[in-house]
């Protein structure tokens, strides 16, 4: 085992529980913009949209096919679409109220204040974020996460998103260190895995659902906890 000196995590869906926030924030407007009344018949029929419709515009956009303001344009017709509503009556605030609510929600995943103070005894911990600058500040302040952490990379402070090497580069340069000293945690295989590997950084896959990857790390986990065991 290397000597590491810095950890990256990644945030959403591997210390940020995006899912639970998200399904939470969503619940809210279903009910605060009476959606019912726009066509949707049931609120799991409104989340099991967003999360189909949520999950090929990320892949988009983290494959460079899909800018941001297009992603928050688009999000919430693809959402009523798929559920067979009329987009003309999307409330004109939904979207933003959307990204506001779920960044102010506080769930992360169990084990996440455990470790995490474990580790800061020992390593710099630091975010790369394909997610956008202002929410992800709202995420990690009102989550409780902001204390740990020291340097937060984002895709649109940078211009560059994972698996794009440029964006870990540019934390490592801000660190003033080299990819083996350091390690990716993150749970998405074609983001943080392949970035890592193109960086020459090693990386640990955190995997509760029992993903495959394609792309090569040191260790799968499905508990934050099992870091302690690793590091
Ligand atoms: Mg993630």
């Amino acid at each position: 085992m290397k000597t590491y000196k810095h950890l990256f995590f990644d945030l959403d869906h591997t210390l940020w529980d995006y899912t639970r926030n998200a399904r939470e924030s969503l619940g809210e407007l279903f009910m605060d913009f009476a959606l019912a009344e726009k066509g949707i018949a049931s609120f799991e029929l409104f989340f099991e949209a967003f999360e189909a419709v949520n999950y090929q515009l990320w892949e988009n956009f983290n494959q460079g096919k899909l800018d941001k303001i297009s992603l928050r344009k688009v999000r919430f017709q693809r959402i009523f679409a798929h559920v067979g509503a009329d987009p003309l009556g999307i409330p004109v605030e939904l979207e933003q109220e959307f990204v506001i609510r779920t960044s102010s929600k506080p769930h992360v995943f169990p084990g996440a204040f455990e470790i995490l103070p474990y580790l800061k005894e020992k390593y710099g911990l630091h975010i790369i974020t394909n997610g956008f600058s202002e929410s992800q500040s709202l995420k990690i302040e009102a989550s409780g996460l902001a204390p740990f952490f020291d340097l937060v990379v984002t895709a649109d402070s940078t211009g560059y998103q994972k698996p794009d090497k440029r964006i870990f580069e540019y934390a490592l340069k801000s660190l003033n260190t080299h990819p083996s000293e350091c390690l990716m945690i993150g749970d998405n295989p074609a983001s943080d895995l392949l970035g890592a590997n193109r960086v020459g950084m090693d990386a640990i896959f955190f995997n509760p659902g029992n993903a495959q990857s394609s792309h090569p790390y040191l260790y799968a986990i499905k508990q934050l906890g099992e870091l302690q065991a690793i590091l």
